[in-house]
C-alpha cells in the first residue's frame, strides 16, 4: 500500500513538474489570438499561445486582407463604432508593428469602392448606408455613394465596365498583406517574451481550484486565465468550460491573377490589387460545412463578376485559387464573452479579424488584463442571441 501510494504521488509530482504555467493561456494563433497574445505580451504578462499544426482550418491563411468598414454594422451602433475605431487605430498599429518586427505589412488606407452592377443593386446599397447613418453618432459615418462618372474619375487607369452603375466610397477602408500581418504579429508577440507552441492541439480542458488546466497533443499547460480565440474550434472548445459560443464555418474562395503594372488605386470589395500587382479576386460566400474544395462554377462566378466591374481583367490568367473557412456568428458581429469568474475564461469569435486587429492587440488586451471594457461593450455577449 505504501508502495502503491509513492507510486502514484510520483506519477503527480512527475506530470505538474511538466506542465508548463503561463499567466494567461491563449488557445489559437490566428489573426484574432496572435493579435490579442501580443497586446497581454506587451504588458508584460507571461502569455502561451497554443495552435495547431498545417492541417488545421485558418481563416488568418486565407483571407483578403481588406481592413474594412463601409457597410458594417447595421443593427448594432457598437460594432460600426467599433469598426471605425480599429480602421482609424491602424496607421499607429502598423507602425509600431513594422518597427518592433521589420517586417513590411504593405498596409494602405486609400480608401475603399464597393460596386453595384444594377440601378437595383446601388439602390439597396444606398438603402443599407443609410440605414447605418441613421443609426450611427450624427455626423460619424462616413459613406458616400457615387455615380458612375465620379467612380470612372477616381480611376483613371482602368476602365470601368458598361455594368457598373456605381459605387458606395469610405476614406477609411484600406487593405495589408495578411500573411506579412500574421508573420508580424507573431514575431512582436515573441519579441514581447511571448511563447507560441504550434502543433498543440487542445483536447480538453479542466478546472483545477484557481486554474484552467488545459491537455494538448504536446503536453499539458496551466494558467488562471485562459483565453479560447481558436476560429471555428471555439465553439467545441468554449462547451469544455460551460460556455455556449454560436459559431459556423462559411466558405470563401479567392482567386489569384498573374501581376500586372499597378493599376487600380483602391481597394474594393471582391477585388483588389496587392502591392506586388496581382489582383486578388472574390471572395465568395458559400454555406458548405467544413469543406474547403474550390469550385468550378463559384470560381466563374467570381471572375465574370471581376470582368463585368474592369472587362481588362479578362486579359490576365488566374494562377491560383484557394478556398477558406471564416467564422460566422449568428448575427455576423462579434462575439467577446467572459465567465466573470476565477479563474477567469475569454471567448472571442468573429468574423473581420484583420480589420480589429488594432483594437484587439490595445483594447481587448486591457479588458483582458485589467476588466476595463471599452463603453457599450455588453452588446458583443452572446445573451444578445436569447433575446
Ligand atoms: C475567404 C476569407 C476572406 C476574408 N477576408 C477578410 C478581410 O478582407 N478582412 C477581414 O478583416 N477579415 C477577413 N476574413 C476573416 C478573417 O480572416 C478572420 O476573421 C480571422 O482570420 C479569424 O481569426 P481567428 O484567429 O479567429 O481564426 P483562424 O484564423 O481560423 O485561427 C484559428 C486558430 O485556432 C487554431 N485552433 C483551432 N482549434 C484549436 C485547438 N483545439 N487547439 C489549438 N489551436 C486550435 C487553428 O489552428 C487556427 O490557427 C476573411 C476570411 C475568409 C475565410
Amino acid at each position: 500500500m505504501p508502495e502503491i501510494f509513492d507510486r502514484a504521488n510520483m506519477g503527480l509530482s512527475v506530470s505538474i513538474r511538466r506542465e508548463k504555467i503561463a499567466e494567461v493561456l491563449i488557445i489559437g494563433g490566428g489573426i484574432v489570438g496572435s493579435a490579442v497574445a501580443l497586446g497581454i505580451a506587451e504588458r508584460g504578462a507571461r502569455v502561451m499561445m497554443l495552435d495547431e499544426g498545417d492541417c488545421a482550418f485558418r481563416a488568418a491563411r486565407g483571407n483578403a486582407g481588406l481592413v474594412w468598414y463601409q457597410g458594417k454594422g447595421q443593427g448594432m451602433r457598437q460594432y460600426q463604432e467599433w469598426t471605425l475605431e480599429a480602421t482609424r487605430g491602424w496607421p499607429k498599429f502598423v507602425d509600431k508593428l513594422e518597427e518592433l518586427t521589420g517586417i513590411e505589412v504593405s498596409y494602405r488606407k486609400p480608401g475603399g469602392l464597393n460596386f453595384c452592377l444594377s440601378e437595383a443593386e446601388y439602390k439597396s446599397r444606398r438603402d443599407l448606408i443609410d440605414k447605418i447613418r441613421r443609426e450611427a453618432e450624427p455626423d460619424d459615418y462616413d459613406c458616400k455613394m457615387l455615380d458612375r462618372t465620379a467612380v470612372q474619375e477616381l480611376l483613371p487607369t482602368i476602365k470601368l465596365g458598361d455594368s457598373v452603375f456605381g459605387a458606395s466610397y469610405s476614406v477609411h477602408d484600406g487593405h495589408v498583406n495578411p500573411l506579412a500581418l500574421l508573420r508580424a504579429l507573431h514575431a512582436a508577440f515573441r519579441g514581447f517574451g511571448g511563447y507560441y507552441y504550434p502543433g498543440h492541439s487542445v483536447f480538453d480542458i479542466r478546472q483545477r481550484a484557481k486554474q484552467f488546466v488545459v491537455q494538448t497533443f504536446g503536453g499539458s499547460f496551466a494558467a488562471s486565465k485562459l483565453v479560447i480565440a481558436a476560429g471555428n474550434g471555439t465553439g467545441r472548445l468554449a462547451q469544455m468550460v460551460g460556455m455556449h459560443i454560436p459559431v459556423r464555418p462559411e466558405k470563401g474562395e479567392i482567386l489569384v491573377t498573374e501581376r500586372t503594372r499597378p493599376c487600380l488605386p483602391f481597394p474594393c470589395n471582391r477585388i483588389q490589387q496587392t502591392a506586388e500587382g496581382s489582383f486578388l479576386l472574390g471572395a465568395s460566400q458559400e454555406d458548405t460545412g467544413f469543406d474547403i474544395q474550390t469550385n468550378t462554377r463559384v470560381i466563374q462566378c467570381i471572375s465574370n463578376r471581376a470582368r463585368m466591374v474592369f472587362p481588362v481583367l479578362g486579359k490576365l490568367k488566374i494562377i491560383r485559387s484557394w478556398a477558406s473557412l471564416r467564422v460566422i456568428t449568428p448575427d455576423k458581429m462579434p462575439i467577446y464573452e467572459a465567465s466573470g469568474s476565477s479563474p477567469e475564461v475569454f471567448a472571442i469569435a468573429l468574423h473581420s479579424g484583420v480589420t480589429l486587429a488594432s483594437l484587439h492587440a490595445t483594447k481587448l488586451a486591457d479588458w483582458i488584463m485589467d476588466g476595463h471594457a471599452p463603453a457599450g461593450f455588453q452588446n458583443f455577449r452572446c445573451r444578445r442571441f436569447n433575446v
